[in-house]
């Protein structure tokens, strides 16, 4: 191949981290269609926004209209869906920001691929409700047109969804309110994204 990745020429992550005095994070929302991780990304963000942290969302279903506007919901499509979100919030987390993913991201095998791809910097959440709580909510009015069976693989439907054994953090959307969700988040991603102090040169006694 004649490719030649070049990193070394660029500035840092760290003289990007250091300018925005904060450090970089993806905090990968995973969970069914309308269980609330757009919502939840939306609030944190709008928190931490007001506490001067430079994020963003990378909302799954917004770039299906766009980016991945080519995919489709089979499992090679999901699997090329969750690279391509991966190798960007890669990108962004590499300038220090702190970036939200909301993806349904269905599967261990997805979820272990993001996982390979970002490594350490990866918080995974699992937003948990049920499907008959999604099904009541149907804030996109998917649900009812999966009933009608028009939305092949809906997942929860004919598309499983595999709940996360090993997510850095749950919460659960049924027995929490969208505000003490979005807080235990900030919480749980707090020490993450704060730079580590400066040296003082001063010794404890
Ligand atoms: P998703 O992004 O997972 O598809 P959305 O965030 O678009 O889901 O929709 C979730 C819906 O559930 C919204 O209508 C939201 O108001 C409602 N909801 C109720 N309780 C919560 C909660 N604790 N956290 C997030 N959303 C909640």
């Amino acid at each position: 191949m004649n490719i030649y990745p070049e990193f070394h020429r660029f500035l840092q992550r760290e003289d990007k981290e250091s300018l925005l005095g904060q450090r970089g994070i993806v905090v990968w929302l995973c969970g069914l269609s309308g269980s609330g991780k757009s919502t939840i990304a939306n609030a944190a963000e709008r928190i931490l926004h007001q506490q001067g942290r430079f994020t963003t969302i990378l909302d799954g279903d917004n770039l299906r209209s766009g980016l991945n506007a080519n995919l489709g919901f089979t499992d090679e499509d999901r699997l090329e869906n969750i690279r391509r979100i991966s190798e960007i919030s890669k990108i962004f987390v590499s300038q220090g920001i702190i970036t939200f993913v909301s993806a349904i991201t269905p599967r261990g095998e997805l979820r272990a691929l993001a996982r390979e791809r970002l490594g350490n910097d990866l918080f995974e959440v699992y937003i948990k409700a049920s499907f008959e709580a999604c099904e009541q909510r149907d804030v996109k009015g998917l649900y009812a047109k999966a009933a009608r069976g028009e939305v092949p693989n809906f997942t929860g439907k004919d598309h499983s969804f595999e709940p996360p054994s090993q997510s850095d953090l749950f919460l659960d959307t049924e027995t929490s309110s969208v505000e003490e969700c979005a807080l235990s988040l900030i919480a749980a991603i707090e020490r993450r994204i704060t730079p580590a102090s400066p040296s003082t040169g001063l010794q404890a006694h």
